[in-house]
């Protein structure tokens, strides 16, 4: 891909005495491309010119329908769930029609797709954290296409693949026939075709034990053609990525891209916040101050409470920790006189003019008491999704702000829950499960399930309170607002839709 001259701002002469091992990104052959299928596996880069503007806008549109589909998975939507829900982002960003459309722009929609997916694979190549994520999202959205491509299309395109899968013989059909019957829940009589691919080709399958595994071999179902086709779509980019992020480092010849794909990766690490600010105003919860945190931080998430109690053991956090627990603070309604104090007191090993010196500033930062930008309107930062907290850089030595589902060792992590009275053989498991899996927030829905497991009952049985009010936890202020809630039932006027009465925690 090459953009056009008219932007360049590249040294002309530079650019003719390029390094022998750069050519290839300084002498491709610009060309367009003909694309005869709606489905792309993205195995040739794009190698026509483009302008800087939609070098940047394609990609900005591809980063917004991967936002979204990124948000369903957060909020546990079923794939039917999801695929309703994305048809509108999908149509209004990133369009795609089938050959039977006729449709006059088909080739410009396909152009934009193949495009946007070699700039945002640029951009996201750059860590193992985005490369991880980028792969995921990419898939899930090539199997929202897959699932809702013509059919006849689709076998067109599939053919194209190439794909070595290994027909299952008549005889080797004979011989197995029992067990391939029993794992693939086939009807007696009803006949299929198999295909043999090594395991590891097909681990969906594997893990919901929808296949016949034998020699090293699954032994899979034509109509399960989808799982196989999407595996090899991810093995692919997985392989495509790491080669992207060793050629990485040769872009540097180019200093329009860096800027851009710099910017792009960072919209994709610090995405929307769901927090509103309802969530700070709790029924019948007296107004936080500084003496309270203590108290109140039993109904904190993990990631809080282990910043609390990092903070109670060493007197001190670092930074990042200091800013995701400030912002937390901050969105339970502590206010910014109260925040100073409490982190004036919790501070205690250092001296008056150190704090104020080196502290208070971020404290009124935050709270959009100092500073230009985002503090302009006077309402500083908001506090931190899971998203944020799931998706930002690791934490490095000595750094505790994150997610402790995703930064903390298995062990660490089990101990902490132990300590904090889940002991729950079955949930523990469940837990390592989802974590071996990646899904942290449904590891921490897991233990906030299990933790408030009676008062659940209680406001299921009884009405008060409705679905969406427990529905999935996406933020740590959520969390902690409806623990709360949850274990003052009863108390005053607590009660979600309840306006009332202050009471003391
Ligand atoms: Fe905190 Fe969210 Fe992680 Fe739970 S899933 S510990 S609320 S960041």
């Amino acid at each position: 891909m090459a953009l056009r001259t008219e932007y360049s701002r590249v040294d002309p002469k530079r650019r003719a005495n390029l390094d022998y091992k750069k050519r290839q990104f300084a002498n491709p052959e610009f060309k367009q491309q003909e694309y005869a299928h709606r489905l792309n596996f993205y195995v040739l880069p794009p190698t026509a010119e483009i302008t800087l503007e939609e070098f940047e806008t394609w990609a900005i549109n591809r980063l917004k329908v991967l936002s979204e589909i990124e948000a369903c998975s957060f909020r546990n939507k079923s794939p039917e769930e999801t695929a309703e829900y994305m048809k509108s982002i999908v149509d209004k960003y990133l369009p795609l029609r089938s050959n039977s459309s006729r449709s006059q722009s088909l080739q410009d929609e396909r152009k934009r797709d193949h495009y946007s997916h070699f700039i945002l694979r640029l951009a996201f190549s750059a860590t193992e954290d985005l490369r991880r994520r980028y792969s995921r999202l990419e898939t899930a959205l090539f199997k929202l296409r897959f699932k809702d491509d013509d059919l006849l299309e689709r076998r067109d395109f599939v053919n194209t693949l190439n794909l070595e899968w290994e027909e299952v013989g008549a005889d080797e059909k004979r011989e197995f026939g029992a067990e391939l019957a029993a794992a693939s829940g086939m009807k007696k009589g009803e006949d299929q075709d198999w295909f043999k691919v090594d395991w590891e080709r097909v681990p969906e399958l594997v893990e919901q034990r929808r296949v016949l595994l034998k020699r090293g071999k699954a032994y899979v179902p034509q109509r399960e053609q989808m799982s196989l086709v999407v595996a090899e779509f991810t093995k692919r980019l997985d392989e495509a990525l790491e080669l992207t992020a060793r050629a990485r480092p040769r872009l540097d010849e180019d200093e329009r891209l860096e800027p851009i794909l710099a910017h792009l990766s960072q919209s994709f690490t610090a995405p929307d916040a769901a927090y509103s600010s309802s969530d700070a105003a709790i029924d019948g919860l007296s107004t936080p101050t500084a003496a309270s945190i203590d108290t109140l931080s039993k109904h904190f998430p993990l990631c809080m409470q282990s910043l609390h109690s990092n903070l109670r053991a060493n007197s001190h956090l670092k930074h990042f920790g200091r800013l995701q627990y400030t912002l937390f603070l901050k969105g339970i309604g502590l206010s910014l006189d109260e925040c100073i104090l409490f982190w004036r007191r919790s501070f205690k090993l250092m001296t008056d003019d150190k704090f104020n010196k080196e502290y208070k500033y971020n404290v009124r930062h935050s709270y959009g008491d100092v500073g230009g930008d985002a503090n302009r309107r006077g309402r500083g930062y908001t506090p931190y999704s899971c998203q944020k907290l799931l998706t930002e850089p690791l934490p490095g030595p000595g750094q505790q702000h994150g997610c402790p589902y995703r930064t903390f060792t298995q062990d660490n992590l089990l101990s902490l829950l132990q300590k904090g009275g889940i002991n729950d053989r079955d949930i523990l498991k469940s837990v390592k499960e989802d974590v071996q899996k990646q899904r942290y927030h449904v590891a921490c829905n897991r233990v906030f399930e299990a933790s408030h497991k009676r008062e659940i009952k209680k406001v299921k049985d009884d009405g008060s309170w409705s679905a969406a009010d427990l529905d999935t936890i996406v933020h740590p202020n959520t969390y902690f607002k409806r623990s709360w809630l949850l274990k003052h039932l009863g108390e005053g006027n607590v009660g979600i839709a309840n306006g009332g009465e202050k009471m003391e925690e």
